[in-house]
This record gives C-alpha cells, sequence and structure tokens, in this order.
C-alpha cells in the first residue's frame, strides 16, 4: 500500500497560508479613531449580531456609512481585553487591513500597522482585489444615499 510521505507538501495549502497568514499582533493601533468604511452587506451582518445602527453607524454628508468611535476607539474595540468585540463578524475592510487603496500611489500596505512586514506579496495581491470591489460597492452606495 502505498504511503503518505510525511514530508511532502501540498502546494495548494502552501499558496492559501501564504495568502492568509498575516501576524496580527491586536495592538488596536488600527482600531484607534478608525475612519473604516462599511457596506450594507457589513452593516447588516452587524445588526444580525444585535447591534443597533444607532450604536455603531454613522453616515458622513457624502452618504458614506462609517465606523462611530467611542473614548478615542472604534465602538467594537475592547480595550482591556486588546480585542474586537465583532472579530468574526467585523466589516470587510477590517479583514482586509492593513492593505488599503493610496488614491495617488494604488493599493499600499498601511505604515501605521507594526506587522506590516509579516504580509507576504501574495496576501497584498489578493486582499488589494478585495479592496478594489469592496470599494466600488461603498461609492456606489454612497451615491445611492446622496
Ligand atoms: S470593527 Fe473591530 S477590527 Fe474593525 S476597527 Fe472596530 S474594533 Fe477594530
Amino acid at each position: 500500500m502505498h504511503k503518505a510521505n510525511p514530508l511532502h507538501v501540498d502546494k495548494a495549502k502552501i499558496a492559501l497560508y501564504e495568502i492568509r497568514f498575516m501576524h496580527c499582533s491586536h495592538c488596536g493601533i488600527c482600531c484607534t479613531e478608525t475612519e473604516m468604511l462599511l457596506s450594507k452587506e457589513d452593516i447588516k451582518r452587524i445588526e444580525q449580531k444585535g447591534f443597533r445602527k444607532k450604536y455603531f453607524l454613522k453616515i458622513d454628508k457624502n452618504g458614506y456609512a462609517q465606523l462611530k468611535n467611542h473614548d478615542g476607539y472604534c465602538v467594537f474595540y475592547n480595550i482591556e481585553k486588546h480585542q474586537c468585540n465583532i472579530y468574526p463578524d467585523k466589516p470587510s475592510g477590517c479583514s482586509v487591513y492593513p492593505v488599503i487603496l493610496d488614491e495617488e500611489i494604488g493599493i499600499i500596505i498601511d505604515d501605521i500597522c507594526p506587522e506590516k512586514t509579516t504580509i507576504t506579496p501574495k496576501e497584498k495581491e489578493e486582499k488589494g482585489k478585495t479592496v478594489i470591489n469592496l470599494l466600488k460597492i461603498i461609492d456606489t452606495e454612497a451615491k445611492n444615499r446622496c
């Protein structure tokens, strides 16, 4: 019978790890005075967890939906535990962070993230595509609100 070689590594699995394994130290810097934009899907998902819009959502003058802050942090940031209270359901923009769009340069890794060097080029590329698609959706939703 053929015995699996324990040293054999599945290339598809390596690709997955390359995409997913950024190291987050939960420093909370990205949750400080957040300006994170929300899609309708993000809002619905958070509401389904029992949070009311008036607790976490604000709409700016251009129709963009954003997370609210409280005492200098996102309303969902738990200062004592250094963690996000809605981590599995957090906004898509938080999931792809620290990959962001710079209007002049394009897709970049946010310089303020202390773990920015743990992101692989593959992860940056994949998350960058998500950022572009997400912003298209968010722009359309903002225009429709005005
Ligand atoms: S939703 Fe969570 S991850 Fe996103 S800014 Fe708020 S606390 Fe941070």
